[in-house]
C-alpha cells in the first residue's frame, strides 16, 4: 500500500531547452492537460507542462476549508454579467476551478458517469429549440466507449473493472430512502474516481469526508499524484509550476511555434514547441486563444468561425439542504456520495429537454454558512448552522443550452497583473435551463419530504465547477473550433485537450469524458507526429 510520502519520490529528471523546437508544449495540468502530458510521455513524446499554479503535494494539503481554498483556488480577476444566479452572486468570481499543479483535481470529488448515446447527438435528439446553437458531436458513444473504459481503468471508477462500489453513509441513506418512497428506482452509490480498496498504488478512502480540501489518502484519482508523476518517471516530461502562459505565437505559415510565458517572479521566457496543447478549463483557454491574436489571425487564433469563447456551458444547477430531527451526521464519509439516475435520460413529458442527475453531497461547516449568505446574519440564519449534524444535502448537475448569449470574452478595459485582457464571462438561463431546475427543486423537495425532513433550503447560486464548451468540437469548421480529435480546424499542430471541447454539455459530469477524449487525442497526436504530418 501506498501512503502519500511515497508518491512524492517523483522528481522532474529531465528538463527541456527552451530552444528545444521538438517538446509538445501543455498549458495546465488538470485533468486534461496532467493526463494529456502521461499519455504523451508514454508514447515517447517530449513534453513540456506549464502550470499557472504552484506545486502544492499532498503533505501540505489540510483538513481545513479555508486554508486550502486559498491555497488551491483560482483567484485572479474576472468579470461575470447576466441572469444566471451563480453570475450575479459572484459577479468576480463565477467559476470554482484551481490554480496549481493537478488543477481542479485536486478539487474535485470523483463523481464519474458517462455521457448517453442521446446526448452526443443533441440536435437530432432533442429538435430544434429556439434561442440555442445545438448540434450532434462530431463523435458517437460507439467511437468513444473504448476510450471511456481505458479511462475507468485509469482512474479505477468504482462499480467498474471489477471495483466495488462504495456502500452508503448517511446522507446517502437518507436521499436513498425518500428517493424509492416517491417512486425512482436508479438510486446508487455510483461512479466514483475514489478507492473504496486500494488499487494501483493509491490507498482506500479513510471516509473523513474533506475531499474539495485535497484527499490526504490519495484515495481520490488526481493527476496531481498519478499522472503526473508518472510522466516525470518515464524522463520525458518536465513540470514548469508558477508559469502562467499569455501568448501561444505561430510562424508565417500559421502553425503555432512557440508559447510565451511568465514565470513566478513575473519573467518572460519564450518556449518552442511542435505543437502545443491548451488545458487550462474553459474560461482561460478561449481566454489565451483570444490573448494570441496577431496579425495573420486578428481575432485571435484558431477563430476564424468566430466561435472562440461562444456556447460557454456550466450545467444547470442548485442544491438543497434538508433538516431532520434526528442527527444525520451527513459530513461522515465523502463529499459526493451517491445519486438518482432516473431524471438523466431524455423525457420530454416533463416539459424540457436534456436529463439531470440529482446528486448527494455535503459542506462543511464554513462552506455552507459562505453557501447560505457570505455577510449572513441574525436568527434564522444561525439557527440553519446549529442544525448542522441534523442536516443532509443534494445537489443537482443537468445538462444546460449551449446559446450565443452564453460566451467567455475579453475584457479589454481591466487588465491583469501581467497586462493581459481579464476574461469576461457571460450567462443566461436558457429557458430550459430554469425549467429543469424548477422539476429539480420540486422533485428533490418530494424526496426529503418522503423521508421526513422537516425543513428544506434551496441552494440556488453557487460558482459552477464544470465549465465547458467556448472552444467546441464540429464536423464543419465553420461551426466550431476543433475536430473530433480536438485539433483546431484552423491551426492543425495547436490542440484543446480540455472540456473546452465538448459540443453540448450533456447531464454527466465531464471529467471522465474530458480524460476518455484525451487518450484518444494522445493515440492521434502520437499518429500524426509519427508520419511528419505534425
Ligand atoms: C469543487 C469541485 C468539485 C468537482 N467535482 C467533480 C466531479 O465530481 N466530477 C466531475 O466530473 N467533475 C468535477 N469537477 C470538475 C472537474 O474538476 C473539471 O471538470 C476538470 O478538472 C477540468 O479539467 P481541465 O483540465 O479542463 O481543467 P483543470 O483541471 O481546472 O486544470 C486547468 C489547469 O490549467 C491551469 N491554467 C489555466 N490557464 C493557464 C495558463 N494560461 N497558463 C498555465 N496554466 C494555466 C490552471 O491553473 C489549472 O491548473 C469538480 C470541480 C470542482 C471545482
Ligand atoms: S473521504 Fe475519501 S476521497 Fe474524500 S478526502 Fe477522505 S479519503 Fe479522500
Amino acid at each position: 500500500m501506498t501512503r502519500a510520502s511515497d508518491f512524492e519520490d517523483s522528481v522532474a529528471a529531465v528538463t527541456f531547452d527552451l530552444d528545444d523546437e521538438s517538446v509538445a508544449v501543455i498549458i495546465g495540468s488538470g485533468a486534461g492537460g496532467g493526463t494529456l502530458a502521461n499519455e504523451l510521455a508514454q508514447k515517447g513524446i517530449d513534453v513540456v507542462l506549464l502550470e499557472a499554479g504552484p506545486r502544492i503535494e499532498m503533505d501540505d494539503f489540510v483538513n481545513d476549508e479555508v486554508e486550502m481554498a486559498e491555497k488551491l483556488i483560482w483567484s485572479d480577476k474576472r468579470k461575470a454579467s447576466g441572469n444566471r444566479a451563480s453570475v450575479k452572486a459572484y459577479p468576480d468570481a463565477p467559476a470554482w476551478v484551481c490554480k496549481t499543479v493537478g488543477g481542479s483535481t485536486v478539487h474535485w470529488t470523483g463523481t464519474c458517469p458517462r455521457i448517453r448515446d442521446t446526448e452526443f447527438k443533441a440536435r437530432s435528439t432533442y429538435g430544434e429549440i429556439p434561442g440555442t446553437n445545438l448540434m450532434d458531436w462530431p463523435i458517437t458513444l460507439s467511437d468513444i466507449e473504448p476510450y471511456y473504459v481505458r479511462a475507468e481503468d485509469k482512474l479505477g471508477v468504482t462499480g467498474t473493472h471489477g471495483i466495488p462500489y462504495f456502500p452508503g453513509n448517511n446522507n446517502f441513506k437518507v436521499f436513498a430512502h425518500g428517493a424509492k418512497r416517491v417512486g425512482y428506482e436508479q438510486v446508487t452509490t455510483g461512479h466514483y474516481a475514489i478507492n473504496p480498496v486500494p488499487r494501483d498504488g493509491r490507498n482506500a478512502c479513510d471516509q473523513i469526508g474533506y475531499c474539495v480540501q485535497g484527499c490526504k489518502s490519495g484515495a481520490k484519482w488526481s493527476t496531481l499524484y498519478t499522472e503526473i508523476p508518472r510522466a516525470e518517471d518515464t524522463g520525458r516530461c518536465e513540470v514548469r509550476p508558477n508559469s502562467m502562459v499569455l501568448e501561444i505565437r505561430h510562424n508565417a505559415a500559421g502553425r503555432a511555434d512557440s508559447v510565451l510565458y511568465a514565470d513566478h517572479s513575473g519573467n518572460h521566457h519564450l518556449q518552442k514547441a511542435r505543437i502545443v496543447c491548451v488545458a487550462g478549463n474553459s474560461i482561460e483557454t478561449p481566454r489565451l486563444l483570444l490573448n494570441s491574436a496577431s496579425n495573420q489571425f486578428p481575432d485571435g487564433l484558431a477563430n476564424s468561425s468566430g466561435e472562440v469563447g461562444k456556447n460557454f456551458m456550466t450545467h444547470v444547477e442548485a442544491g438543497v439542504f434538508a433538516t431532520f430531527d434526528k442527527p444525520v451526521n451527513w459530513y461522515r464519509g465523502r463529499q459526493a456520495a451517491g445519486a438518482v439516475w432516473d431524471e438523466a435520460p431524455f423525457n420530454p413529458q416533463r416539459g424540457f429537454v436534456g436529463g439531470y442527475y440529482m446528486l448527494v453531497f455535503h459542506m462543511g461547516l464554513y462552506g455552507l454558512a459562505a453557501a447560505l449568505d457570505p455577510k449572513g446574519w441574525g436568527a434564522s440564519y444561525s439557527s440553519i448552522l446549529e442544525n448542522y449534524e441534523f442536516m443532509a444535502g443534494s445537489s443537482m448537475v443537468g445538462e444546460d443550452m449551449p446559446t450565443p448569449l452564453n460566451y467567455v470574452s475579453l475584457e479589454t478595459d481591466t487588465l491583469d497583473h501581467h497586462g493581459k485582457p481579464i476574461p469576461h464571462i457571460h450567462q443566461d438561463d436558457h429557458a430550459n435551463d430554469h425549467t429543469m431546475r424548477n422539476h429539480y427543486l420540486k422533485q428533490i423537495s418530494a424526496v426529503y419530504d418522503a423521508a421526513g425532513a422537516n425543513s428544506l433550503t434551496e441552494w440556488r447560486a453557487y460558482p459552477t465547477g464544470h465549465n465547458l464548451g467556448t472552444c467546441r468540437m464540429s464536423e464543419n469548421p465553420r461551426d466550431g473550433v476543433v475536430n473530433s480529435f480536438g485539433q483546431s480546424h484552423d491551426i492543425p499542430n495547436l490542440f484543446i485537450s480540455d472540456g473546452s471541447q465538448f459540443t453540448t454539455g450533456a447531464a454527466a459530469n465531464p471529467t471522465l469524458t474530458i480524460i476518455a477524449l484525451v487518450i484518444r487525442q494522445a493515440e492521434y497526436i502520437a499518429d500524426k507526429m509519427r508520419s511528419n504530418e505534425i
